[in-house]
């Protein structure tokens, strides 16, 4: 008998068909002696669905008060669709019972929307497992100190599966999604992306933190401090598969220190399209002039991604930086508002269509000439590159939105990625 966590994104969730065979799943893996705890997210659409509602009513302002009830809003899809996941699995005859953050409880801070897991206490949980039941905790929130609900940022129900199969020493947990596996690039962008059956923690980090959206990066960050086998897999499948065949598909994240994904230099292109640009150009060439024009945008919490300054001429040089698009105006607004004028720089411009693409490997820390090769890829195709970031392993480039396809599908190609033609 094994402890597994089961969670299903929002697709998986989408209907109440849909829900009736993730019930119809869960019950075969408890009939087989496992005990389950099942996270659920959302029905597909309902998180952006309440988020819209509040946007109606007024626009995303920056204050406490407001995001803290964006966080009881949006929470609630969470609790829908897992009472509906209890009901489902009480019709198919198992004992089911369903718990919102707050009565697990998942402790986190009070960043709302974007707060972080500090601890979960499993005594409950536990108890109902010994019980018999299958136990449905709701993805995606917690409470803070004060009692309040919170949310764990887009995606966070991939966290919310990871940090309870971590809290509670799990044997594994099997993200069911809508695609059957971590591919070498998003599938629905390059149809020839193949399905890796391992994929290492650091790639599947750096994957995560360039875009990749199969999962939440902090749930990637959790499977390796806690080093909880991760699973990533398609609940499109029959329900009703051989459970062992089912154990075995998808892919796997692993932890050993040299694995390399199937031997490749480049093993996976990301992208992230949440990205905007921004430029002041003509700023005095002095020292300190990055401090003076990050330091005020850190202090009003906008991250920064990539950075450039040009060389500098005639004692000017030009100096621009990316934020999430979220962040474009209020960015703008503060740059024009006083650092600009303070600085004596000439303008600020900004472009709000462009895209983050990144080639990932581990194998390019022992390999040289794998950025050249991505240069030559994107210059043969007449992409401009805007932008470069680069680490031990992996290569960003910022370039206009429109060949983002382009790009990304003539990079699976120069790095010998594609699938072999049928
Ligand atoms: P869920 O609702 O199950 O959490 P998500 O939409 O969050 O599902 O994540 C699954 C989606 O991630 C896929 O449908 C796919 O389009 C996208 N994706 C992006 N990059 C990859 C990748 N490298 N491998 C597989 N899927 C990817
Ligand atoms: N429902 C949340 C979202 O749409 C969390 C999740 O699906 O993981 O972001
Ligand atoms: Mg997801």
């Amino acid at each position: 008998m094994a402890l597994i966590v089961h969670k299903y994104g929002g697709t998986s969730m989408g209907s109440t068909e849909r829900i009736r065979n993730v019930a119809k799943r869960v019950a075969k893996w408890a009939r087989a002696g496992h005990q389950i705890v099942v996270v659920p997210s959302a029905m597909s659409g309902e998180t952006n669905r309440l988020l819209g509602l509040a946007k109606d009513l007024a626009p995303e302002r920056a204050s406490q008060a407001y995001h803290r009830e964006l966080d009881m809003l949006a929470s609630t899809g969470e609790q829908a669709s897992s009472a509906l996941l209890a009901i489902a699995l009480q019709s198919e005859g198992m004992e089911s019972v369903s718990y919102a953050g707050w009565q697990v409880p998942i402790r986190t801070d009070s960043s709302y929307t974007k707060a972080r897991i500090e601890s979960i206490e499993d005594q409950r949980v536990r108890a109902d497992l010994a019980a018999g039941k299958v136990v449905i905790v709701t993805g995606f929130q917690g409470i803070d100190e004060q009692g309040h609900i919170t949310t764990l940022g887009r995606g966070g129900s991939d966290t919310s599966a990871v940090a309870v199969a971590a809290a509670m020493k799990a044997d594994e947990c099997l993200i069911y999604t809508d695609v059957d596996g971590v591919y070498t690039t998003d599938p629905r962008v390059a149809p020839a992306a193949r399905r890796l059956s391992t994929v290492s923690f650091e790639e599947m980090l750096e994957m995560a933190s360039l875009g990749s959206k199969v999962l939440q990066i902090r749930s990637v960050e959790f499977a390796g401090k806690y080093k909880v086998p991760v699973r990533v897999l398609s609940s499109f499948t029959p329900w009703d598969i051989d459970i062992n065949e089912e154990a075995r598909s998808g892919t796997l994240i692993t932890f050993e220190e040299d694995e390399k994904m199937e031997q490749a230099v480049v093993s996976g292109i990301a992208f992230n399209r949440d990205e905007a640009k921004i430029s002041v150009l003509g700023v005095p060439d002095t020292p300190g002039v990055a401090y003076r024009i990050l330091g005020p945008v850190a202090d009003a919490n906008i991250e920064v991604d990539v950075i450039i300054q040009n060389l500098s001429k005639d004692g000017k040089t030009d100096f621009s930086f990316t934020v999430h698009r979220n962040d474009y105006a209020r960015t703008i607004d503060l740059l024009k508002g006083k650092i600009v004028p303070a600085l004596g720089a000439q303008e600020v411009v900004g472009d709000a269509k462009i895209c983050k693409v990144s080639i990932v490997g581990i194998g390019m820390r022992s390999h040289v000439g794998v950025a050249s090769t991505m240069f030559r890829t994107l210059s043969e195709e007449g992409i401009n590159i805007q932008m470069i970031s680069t680490s031990e392993i992996k290569t960003s480039v910022v370039i206009d939105e429109k060949y983002l396809e382009l790009a990304v599908r003539s990079l699976h190609t120069a790095f010998g990625l594609d699938k072999p033609a049928e």
